[in-house]
């Protein structure tokens, strides 16, 4: 005996057809937009859905304005006609990015194939408490909309970069070194009960991983690791196209690999962390004091440019531009960080083996001595077998990687097929900090 469909039964059944639907339609969407344009036939192909199914999707796209359908001017013509070809609209939505710096904030606007459209930077003080410097954020927010003339429901989400680890558990600020009191607080919960838009918060070396992943010189590979130099050292680890974050999200921290045992005091409590030995802050102090120089050449002196300059007022560009022009202590001082990194990056090969890693900050971008140390040092420590495939190289997209990324980690959310990344990540609950 068969048993009749109960009404709960057909229900759920009428949810399964749902969700298959939304799937193939994403699916479908999804190959327009990450390998289009394409005509039907190569999408069905793609997707190894029936031409017909896939054609009923592409006229529901159309109808819903997500893609576009034409004779596209630059698409290769096969047999004297150029195809038809299906593109993906990604114009129909805009999305925010935001780096929130220690002294500074860049917020943009991209579409939705991450192409910049709008970009504002602004000083900003991440120092001072929760509810002032998140009052702060979200006007600096509101005057950027204005300013770029955008309404809110042309955004599809924002995305947060910070130069703190974050805890992918609660999404909430792991114990900010310097900025204590922001230890436990949702910046994510916050602007989203502001704006009511869906909000994505992680760390920038995360964030800046990802993009350069996408858009920079990572798009060729799957697994890498990115290693950030500046006023401190970030790392961020890339597997399968993906942020690998770890248990609690602090994955890819190569700034406190422990290298020297009674080194200089770190910002997280701990000694002669990598980052206390070769971020920018570390050669300039080695390059004006001479260090690395006194340990080559005793009697050496550093020039009195160097020496006498008040360190306060000296960037490390003036530290690059001294090497370049033959400063023997700035270039020494380049060299020795370039070691240090590259004896942790050796590390980082050893236990990951990327397929390369990728170097991000001034002293990479503008000089040549310590991209070279780190090259020399890591084949030193690095397993033989896997050294000849693994390449080190430079970054490619500078100053607005962190942003772009922000924005990037939103748009991959809305178009995610997982339900775990879909796009409602609204909370149910705000603390609000401010409140
Ligand atoms: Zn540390």
């Amino acid at each position: 005996m068969i048993a009749r469909d109960t009404g709960k039964d057909a229900l759920q059944q009428g949810a399964d057809y749902r969700t298959l639907r939304e799937y193939n339609h994403l699916l479908v969407l999804n190959s327009v937009r990450l390998q289009g344009p394409a005509a039907r036939v190569a999408l069905a192909q793609l997707t190894g859905l029936s031409k017909t199914t896939v054609s009923s999707i592409i006229d529901q796209l159309l109808q819903d304005n997500l893609v576009t359908e034409g004779d596209f001017i630059d698409a290769p013509a096969s047999g004297g006609r150029r195809p038809i070809l299906v593109q993906f609209n990604e114009d129909i939505g805009l999305v925010l990015g935001i780096e929130i710096r220690y002294s500074t904030l860049t917020l943009i606007t991209t579409n939705l194939a991450g192409q910049v459209k709008s970009v504002w930077n602004e000083p900003f003080d991440f120092t001072t408490p929760p509810q002032t410097c998140l009052a702060m954020l979200a006007a600096a927010i509101r005057i950027f909309m204005a300013r770029a003339d955008l309404q809110w429901d042309h955004i599809l989400g924002i995305g947060v970069g910070l130069t703190v680890p974050i805890d992918t558990r609660t999404r909430t600020l792991l114990f900010p070194p310097g900025a204590y009191s922001w230890d436990g607080i949702d910046i994510a919960a916050f602007l989203s009960q502001q704006f009511q838009v869906p909000v994505y918060v992680d760390n920038n070396a995360n964030m800046a991983a990802l993009s350069e992943g996408r858009y920079g010189t990572g798009k060729p590979f799957s697994d890498f690791v990115y290693i950030t130099i500046g006023k401190g050292i970030g790392g961020g680890l890339i597997r399968n196209h993906q942020i690998y974050h770890g248990a609690m999200g602090t994955a890819g921290e190569i700034g406190h690999l422990q290298l020297v045992g009674d080194g200089p005091l770190c910002i997280c409590g701990k000694h002669g962390c990598l980052e206390t030995l070769a971020d920018n802050g570390a050669i300039i102090d080695d390059a004006c004091a001479g260090r690395s120089l006194a340990r080559v050449a005793p009697r050496a002196g550093v020039s009195s440019r160097l020496a006498n300059a008040d360190i306060e007022d000296l960037d490390i560009n003036d530290i690059i531009h001294a090497a370049e022009s033959g400063e023997m202590s700035a270039r020494l001082a380049l060299q020795q960080a370039g070691r240090y990194i590259g004896a942790a990056v050796a590390i980082m090969i050893n236990l990951l083996n990327p397929e390369v890693v990728i170097l991000e900050g001034a002293t990479v971008r503008t000089g040549r001595y310590l991209l070279e140390a780190v090259q020399e040092e890591s084949a030193r420590h690095t397993l033989p077998a896997i050294w000849p495939a693994t390449k080190i190289i430079a970054g490619q997209l500078g100053d607005l990687a962190v942003a772009l990324g922000a924005a990037t980690v939103v748009i991959d959310a809305a178009f995610a097929i997982t339900p775990a990344t879909a796009l409602a990540e609204y909370p149910q609950q705000v603390n609000n900090p401010t409140a």
